[in-house]
């Protein structure tokens, strides 16, 4: 557990002046987007209300692949290369082609950082005046600003859309001691009308919880009554809303990256790897303005036809989110079964992999030329 290390009263100077590139939110999307101008010669500041890493935002579960493509193994906690899912009238066991892992948040922010040669302040971020950030410190300017601060979206434009009328999920886990061999996941009414439980063990750590697709569902009652179930104290609370549906990803002047943008995958609530993989994008971009090859809003409208790109994705994801709880829990078991043969589950995985596949990191084009390149 990380220790509080977040500034507090006199130490919260008056944070003023201007930067290159001002990168709201210090989690998974704006250290991605930081990461990407390292070397750029670019001022880079990156904000966030807490130190880098001491709140976790997740049950922290992600491919492998991304963990050693972004040389983060060091974050590892454990490793599963089958995924158990339970309805009320069967459990399938699926082999995967590639493995999940779990990791420690507070590990994987810090080495994620040092992989940027950004500076990082304390500052809680309040709302946009033309190209001020306004924060509880002060007022920050910047010619590039990126909101990645989560489903808030704090400094989008007008009134932002707030739950339960948003296209937003809830999740909620707790974290007790304990250990398992298996990354489990369930589907099953008796816990939420539409949505899953989890139980992602992490080496002396479990993560389970309850995430309701609909926003007005509670997920604290089951969460504690799946803890209870799988004989684990309901300790150790954290959640947050997730959201299910892309939002634009550009706004007078303004890159959104992240759950900010909506890029958390509808159905899995997945959001961390398209939080990095968006944030590459993001960053690739914004790393040809400084360097001046491209203009801000040349950058920004490559940045928006790579978002768009992927909006079918997402699409065929929120339908299958919405058409999951519709089906009778006889259909699901047998639609389960059905998968598991290792070809179907293994075409299945991989074509879920693709949507954001670590390669990204490894290509040295600008991310929108090689996918246009491949469309
Ligand atoms: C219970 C739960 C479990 C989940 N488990 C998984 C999982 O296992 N795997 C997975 O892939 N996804 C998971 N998700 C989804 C995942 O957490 C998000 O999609 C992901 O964290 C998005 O990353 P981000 O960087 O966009 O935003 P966030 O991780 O939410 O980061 C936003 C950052 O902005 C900061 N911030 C917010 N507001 C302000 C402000 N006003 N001023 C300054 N700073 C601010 C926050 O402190 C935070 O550091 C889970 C979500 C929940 C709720």
């Amino acid at each position: 557990m990380p220790v509080r290390a977040t500034k507090r009263g006199t130490a919260r100077t008056p944070l003023h002046g201007d930067v290159d590139v001002l990168i709201c939110g210090a989690s998974f999307a704006g250290l991605a987007v930081a990461r990407e101008l390292r070397g750029s010669g670019a001022r880079v500041l990156v904000l966030d209300r807490y130190d880098i890493g001491e709140r976790a935002t997740s049950a922290c579960g992600i491919p492998t692949v991304w963990l050693s493509a972004l040389g983060l193994q060091r974050a590892q906690r454990q490793s599963f290369s089958e995924l158990v899912v339970h309805t009320p009238d069967a459990s399938v066991r699926f082999g995967l082609p590639w493995s999940f892992s779990t990791f420690d948040y507070h590990g994987l922010c810090a080495d994620l950082f040092a992989q940027c040669d950004a500076a990082f302040e304390h500052a809680t971020v309040r709302r946009r005046e033309q190209d001020v950030v306004v924060t509880d410190r002060g007022g920050l300017r910047a010619p590039l600003i990126v909101d990645a601060l989560g489903w808030r979206r704090t400094l989008g434009t007008g009134e932002n859309v707030q739950p339960p009328e948003a296209f937003l999920s809830r999740g909620l886990e707790v974290h007790p001691g304990g250990s398992g061999p298996d990354m489990e996941i369930w589907i099953d009414r008796g816990y939420v009308r539409a949505g899953y439980g989890w139980s992602f063990p992490a080496a002396g750590e479990l993560r389970i919880g309850v995430g309701s697709f609909a926003p007005r569902d509670h997920v604290r009652e089951p969460t504690a009554r799946l803890a209870a179930d799988l004989d684990a104290e309901a300790i150790r609370y954290q959640g947050n809303w997730i959201p299910h549906k892309l939002r634009p990803p550009v706004e007078d002047g303004i890159a959104f990256v992240g759950d900010s943008a909506g890029h958390c995958l509808p159905l899995t609530a997945e959001g961390i790897r398209p939080a990095l993989y968006f944030g590459i994008a993001l960053g690739r971009e914004l790393r040809a303005v400084v360097e001046g090859r491209s203009t801000k809003a040349a950058a920004h409208a490559r940045y928006g036809g790579f978002h768009a790109a992927h909006l079918w994705h997402f699409t065929w994801m929120l339908r299958v989110q919405n058409l999951i709880p519709r089906l009778p829990p006889s259909g699901l078991a047998g639609g389960l079964r059905a998968m598991r043969a290792r070809t179907v589950s293994d075409w299945a995985f991989e074509h879920y992999l693709e949507i954001c596949h670590p390669r990204i990191v490894g290509e040295a084009r600008s991310p929108t030329t090689a996918r246009l390149a491949a469309a």
